[in-house]
């Protein structure tokens, strides 16, 4: 019998490739989004990539315990994955109680509703964020966890806590958080991919929509680091290869096969790369000149951060592999099939 995933924002980015590999798989996936940050064009694009017209879809804000309950008495859940949450930074320095109230509301009601029925295995979608400035790289899963610069990376960290307990408490949860570095690209079929709205704060969506002539010029946050070549260094993890790693660890979940009850990896590639090196890399795969810039440091960005990810490596049995050249092109392909240019 199959297995079955409750993907809770699962219309989103990141949820929506999960999605797509999971089904290809072999699990049968239940979607729940609120549709707050998002259109149904990931959905349609996973749907379309599966041949699954019939993944099922509530459209449900998951602060309201109600509705997540109606999902668990409609299906048997074997395991959750976590990622309806807000997500922007720097509008969560501004709206604080906002960013709060929706990312823990939503995180607990999914896990009394999993706790109610019996247990659940809960995957959280975490980030390399509760680290803060580390004081050495590459982080492993035993880096302190530095005081949040943000609300939002506040809520990550609280998040991660609300699972550790509520494991602990012993009422049939067991918690995995995956702590992802920079998810970036798009699914090799261009159907699904990242999808902001408004001016994008994130470094490959600016640069693509400045490639495409939506946003005249890149700023390169900082050339004057400690680092290499002056710009920041991140560990950009595809956000395909980061799909197989929940696949990997909900089959580590469902199969009994965790040594915790508990357990936290490290996603990402383990190599640091540099800003300007992804905007040299885009601009030589894809042919392109790039409009871009030099300007001033932006406020709380950390200089570098990159994985140490051999616990995923080996516990998961998981590893990233697709090439920074690709996941550009993906990335490329993407904007282009939004532009519908290469139709
Ligand atoms: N960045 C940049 N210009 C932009 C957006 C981002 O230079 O328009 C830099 C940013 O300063 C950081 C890196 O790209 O060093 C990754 O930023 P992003 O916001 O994508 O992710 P973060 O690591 O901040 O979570």
């Amino acid at each position: 019998m199959s297995r079955k995933v409750l993907v809770t924002g699962g219309a989103g980015y990141i949820g929506s490739h999960v999605t797509v590999e999971l089904i290809q798989a072999g699990y049968d996936v239940v979607v729940a989004d609120n549709m707050s940050n998002c259109d149904m064009t990931c959905l349609e694009g996973a749907r379309k990539v599966t041949g699954r017209d019939d993944i099922p879809f509530y459209r449900i804000d998951c602060c309201n315990p109600d509705s997540v309950r109606k999902i668990f008495k409609e299906h048997r859940i074997d395991a959750l994955i976590h990622f309806a949450a807000f997500k922007a930074v720097g509008e969560s320095v501004n709206s604080p109680l906002k960013y709060y109230r929706n990312n823990l509301d939503s995180f607990m009601s999914v896990l009394s509703a999993a706790a109610e029925n019996g247990g659940c295995n809960v995957l959280f979608s975490s980030s390399a964020t509760v680290y803060g400035e580390a004081d050495k790289q590459p982080v492993t899963e035993q880096s302190p966890r530095k005081p949040a610069t943000s609300p939002y990376g506040a809520t990550k960290q609280m998040c991660e806590d609300i699972l550790q307990d509520t494991v602990k408490a012993g009422i049939g949860i067991k918690g995995m958080a995956l702590r992802y570095f920079n998810p970036v690209g798009a699914h090799p079929s261009a159907l699904l991919g990242e999808l902001p709205r408004g001016v994008p704060n994130n470094l490959i969506p600016y640069v693509t929509q400045t490639a495409i002539g939506k946003r005249e010029c890149l700023s390169i946050f900082g050339n004057d680091y400690p680092t290499p070549d002056g710009t920041c260094l991140r560990d950009f993890i595809d956000v395909v290869d980061l799909a197989k790693a929940h696949v990997a660890a909900v089959g580590r979940m469902i199969d009994g096969k965790m040594k915790e009850d508990y357990e936290i990896f490290n996603i990402g590639t383990g190599r640091p790369v540099s800003v300007l090196e992804i905007v040299k890399t885009f601009e030589k795969v894809n042919g392109l000149k790039l409009n871009y810039r030099f300007a001033g440091r932006r406020a709380g960005d950390i200089m570098a951060i990159w994985a140490d990810p051999s616990l995923a490596n080996e516990e998961l049995g998981w590893k990233a592999s697709r090439s920074l050249e690709d996941t550009l092109k993906s990335a490329w392909a993407w904007e282009l099939h939004l532009a519908g240019k290469n139709e």
